[in-house]
């Protein structure tokens, strides 16, 4: 069997991608007409977004968190304003509501999905209540049909964090036309990562489109340089970067499917450890993405470190809950969120990027089962 290092974050993901890196930088540098930002080859990735999700708008923009603060703000959310967020997730779904002058309200998750609670969100909501952002954690997309129900009843927006779920669909409705506004992170690990920051906002709302496009470049309209409707932001995307991602999205089907087939091995070798309260992502294709895949175990720091012994690399996402970072604790309140702190503590990542070969698979998963089983023996 063999013994070599596989790290979590391979060193050689963009490995096939080299020469795109070259290319793109050439086409752009030999380009007659020397237009970096938001040309023609960003449009024309706003277009292929539009295809592949069927987004009537798409707007490129320069991160996922820049496309969280273009909705934030396109939205009209502000001070007095509150948005419910999810209290184990990336802090922009906090700092962009913050940084907007309005104040994130923690909600917890649901202890096995780590998605936000439909119910928390329901019993959280006040007159200050403008908006709620679900975000799709690890491999689960959130439930939106249920948090679409409870916004429609309370006339509520809905920001979609779909910066992890690019690619993924629930009951036939793709990722990030949820809400009244989506995002995809290009960031580098996420499903079409890229060779720098990127992202995107998508809406079927006209007027929320608008304001994000001119928001992203400073208030301005396209046709109307000069002329600052509004305090804007810089917030918009390079053509080499969307010179790249046009290359890339090709094979994004493909790398996809991979990443689902190595996940639902190991759901498959991993069932059986429930009994060592060991517990996978759910199965299945609805509504999944992917992105890591986690599982949940009370032995996490011996589960990881027998997975280091043996050359495997693992990472521990968000191990304290927002609310109780440093950064903000002042607007977290007096609430406590005792399944966001117990995700932070039992998650751990296992490696699922897709040039993983079927033995590699195997061996990792050989490896965590083997963990259990034997840890069984010991105790009885
Ligand atoms: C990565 C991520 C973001 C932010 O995207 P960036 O492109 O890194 O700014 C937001 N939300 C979630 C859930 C993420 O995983």
């Amino acid at each position: 069997m063999s013994t070599s290092l596989l790290p979590f974050f391979p060193p050689n993901m963009f490995e096939e991608e080299r020469l795109a890196i070259l290319d793109v930088v050439r086409e752009v540098g030999l380009d007659s007409r020397q237009k970096f930002i938001l040309g023609e080859r960003v449009e024309q990735l706003e277009q292929r977004v539009r295809q592949a999700t069927g987004a009537p708008y798409v707007i490129a923009c320069a991160s996922g968190t820049g496309g969280l603060a273009l909705a934030v703000q396109s939205l009209g959310i502000g001070s007095g304003d509150e948005v419910i967020v999810p209290a184990f997730c990336c802090q922009p779904v906090a700092s962009t509501v913050i940084n907007a002058g309005a104040k994130p309200v923690f909600v917890d998750i649901d202890e096995e999905t780590l998605v936000m609670d439909p119910d928390e969100v329901e019993a959280s909501i006040s007159p200050a209540t403008r908006a709620v952002m679900p975000a799709h954690v690890f491999s689960v997309m959130a439930d939106m049909p249920a948090i679409g129900e409870i916004a429609n009843a309370q006339g509520l927006r809905v920001i979609e964090d779909a910066a992890v779920a690019q690619g993924a669909s629930l009951r036939g409705r793709p990722a990030g036309m949820w809400g009244d506004a989506g995002v995809f992170s290009f960031f580098q690990v996420k499903a079409l990562g890229a060779i720098g920051e990127g992202g995107v906002v998508l809406t079927e709302d006209s007027e929320v489109a608008d304001s994000c496009r001119m928001l992203r470049n400073h208030g301005q309209t396209d046709s109307q340089r000069g002329v600052h409707h509004a305090i804007g932001q810089n917030n918009r995307m390079d053509e080499i970067l969307a010179a790249f991602q046009l290359r890339r999205y090709d094979g994004l089907d493909r790398r996809l499917a991979r990443r689902a087939e190595i996940a639902a091995y190991y759901t498959e070798c991993f069932e059986s450890l429930r009994e060592y309260s060991l517990v996978p992502p759910p199965a299945g294709h609805d509504g999944r993405c992917y992105y890591v895949y986690s599982v949940l175990t009370d032995a996490r720091e011996e589960l990881r470190l027998h997975l280091s012994e043996c050359g495997i690399g693992t990472h521990v996402y968000y191990p304290l809950p927002l609310p109780a970072q440093p950064g903000f604790r002042a607007h977290a309140g007096a609430r406590s969120f005792p399944r966001a702190a117990a995700a932070g503590r039992r998650n751990l990542a296992l490696p699922i990027y897709p040039h993983l070969s079927d033995a590699e698979v195997e061996r990792i998963a050989d490896t965590v089962v083997r963990f259990f089983e034997s840890r069984q023996r010991l105790a009885s």
